[in-house]
């Protein structure tokens, strides 16, 4: 009898909460991936760098495996298909797997444990990806938090009393021991390299340690550059957490915001394509397809939005304080509706999370959690004044700045302020 350890967005064998157990407590267990095609076929990019960095993932853990005497089987398809076939072809006893908090995440892990109990398979899940799951972090009548600052407080009261703890002394006998299975191409998988460069996946603790002082320059390497790998679970949150718990208070914090937001849309599915505050809904969006456009390709004519912008498309990555002004910028200055910046990021960024991206693009809009009202309008001239003075960021990204062929404003500010308070003010008191 063979039981599998079904990897999704944990690629790694450290600290592996659902492997650890599996180990523990089951003989000859395999290792599965699935390119799951339910995701895949919704990628519009053939060289999108998140499927040629999960590739490079799949293989080092494949290689890791081999070296224990196992391997890792690979598979291409929806996982509900994969599953019937695999029911099918192996002898199974149990999956075990990490949970996954998104809503089709949640929907898929529903199909496949129904579809294995109809043969008398066991399906596991565990805690893995947060430090404090959907249901761990509640207020005194048992219901999630909507604001940031109490959730915040409770997490890290629990996480100083629980001793939280990396796993260790993995019980590897149990693998089961295998030659080498195949790995599909990334070109079986449907895609081709792309030129983007991943960060590495580790921690700088001297990033770490600044953090407080850093985070808010983009022309410095203040930040970590984790994103990525936390989405894919390629570093532990456990050893991330810990660490930043001797190191700095505010990176500590930005972990909290995560599972903040993880917790808003764990019991909100709604907000994929909802405000979370409901009358925000009613905004008559302007929507206007070139200005769309421009603010794409960073032509807006107001630099620290277009060097943003310049920014993800060429690296998949921007900073986060420049993700804040380009969002109010859009959604602001613009008024083109959040949900279209959110699927621009959802499609550019290496770190995008869903629960991370909705909820960045609610704060900015003002529809979201955040107390603040929605007159907070963010004033590129003055964030560039405290945040790149000197102007180094801006200039990284726009070598043309000072020439005939930078574009001029798409829009005045103070015009477009006005427009903005106008708008959300007569929308919100109909
Ligand atoms: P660091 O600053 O080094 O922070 C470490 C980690 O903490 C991050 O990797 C991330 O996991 C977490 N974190 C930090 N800030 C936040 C935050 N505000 N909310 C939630 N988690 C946070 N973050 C994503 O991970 N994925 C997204 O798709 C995403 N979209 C965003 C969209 C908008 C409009 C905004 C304003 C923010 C968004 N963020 C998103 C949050 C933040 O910008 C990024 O997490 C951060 O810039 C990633 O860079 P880093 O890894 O160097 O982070």
């Amino acid at each position: 009898k063979l039981t599998l350890f079904w990897f999704r967005r944990d690629l790694r064998l450290e600290d592996n909460t659902g492997l650890y157990y599996a180990l523990q407590q089951e003989e000859n267990v395999l290792p599965l991936f699935i390119f799951d095609q339910n995701i895949l076929e919704k990628l519009e990019d053939k060289d999108d760098a998140r499927v040629g960095f999960i590739h490079d993932q799949i293989s080092r853990l494949k290689s890791e495996l081999e070296e224990k005497g196992s391997s890792l089987l690979v598979k291409i398809g929806k996982p509900i298909e994969v599953y019937q076939e695999l029911a099918q072809e192996y002898d199974l006893q149990a999956v075990y797997t990490n949970r996954d908090y998104e809503p089709y995440a949640k929907e898929r892990d529903q199909a496949v444990e129904k579809l294995l109990k109809e043969q008398k398979i066991d399906f596991y899940t565990f805690k893995d990806q947060m430090i404090f799951e959907p249901g761990e972090v509640l207020n005194g009548s048992g219901e999630f938090y909507k604001v940031f600052t109490p959730f915040s407080k409770v997490w890290l009261d629990q996480f100083k009393k629980q001793n939280i703890e990396a796993l260790s002394y993995f019980h590897w006998k149990n693998l089961y021991q295998t030659k080498a299975l195949e790995l599909p191409s990334l070109e079986k998988v449907g895609f081709i390299r792309s030129k983007i460069e991943i960060p590495p996946r580790q921690t700088d603790e001297e990033i770490i340690a600044h953090y407080d002082k850093t985070r808010n320059f983009p022309a410095k390497s203040g930040t970590s550059r984790l994103g990525i790998h936390l989405r894919f679970g390629t570093i532990s949150i456990r050893n991330l957490a810990l660490q930043a718990a001797k190191l700095n208070d505010t990176y500590l914090n930005e972990l909290i915001w995560r599972e903040f937001y993880m917790t808003i849309l764990a019991y909100n599915p709604q907000v994929v394509d909802k405000a979370f505050k409901p009358a925000y809904d009613q905004i008559p969006w302007r929507n206007n397809e070139e200005e769309f456009k421009a603010w794409c390709e960073g032509k807006t004519g107001y630099p620290i939005v277009d060097a943003g912008m310049r920014e993800l498309n060429t690296t998949g990555y921007m900073h986060n304080r420049v993700r804040m002004i380009v969002a109010s910028f859009l959604t602001k200055h613009l008024l083109i509706d959040w949900r279209w910046g959110e699927a621009y990021f959802a499609r550019k960024l290496l770190d995008f999370e869903l629960a991370s991206n909705n909820g960045g693009w609610q704060w900015a809009a003002g529809t979201g959690t955040d107390a603040q009202p929605y007159f907070r309008v963010f004033n590129p001239e003055s964030q560039t004044e405290k945040f790149d003075k000197d102007l180094k960021y801006i200039k990284k990204w726009i070598p043309e700045l000072n020439s005939k062929e930078y574009p001029k404003p798409i829009v005045d500010h103070k015009f477009a302020r006005q427009r903005a308070l106008d708008t959300y003010k007569e929308a919100l008191n109909s």
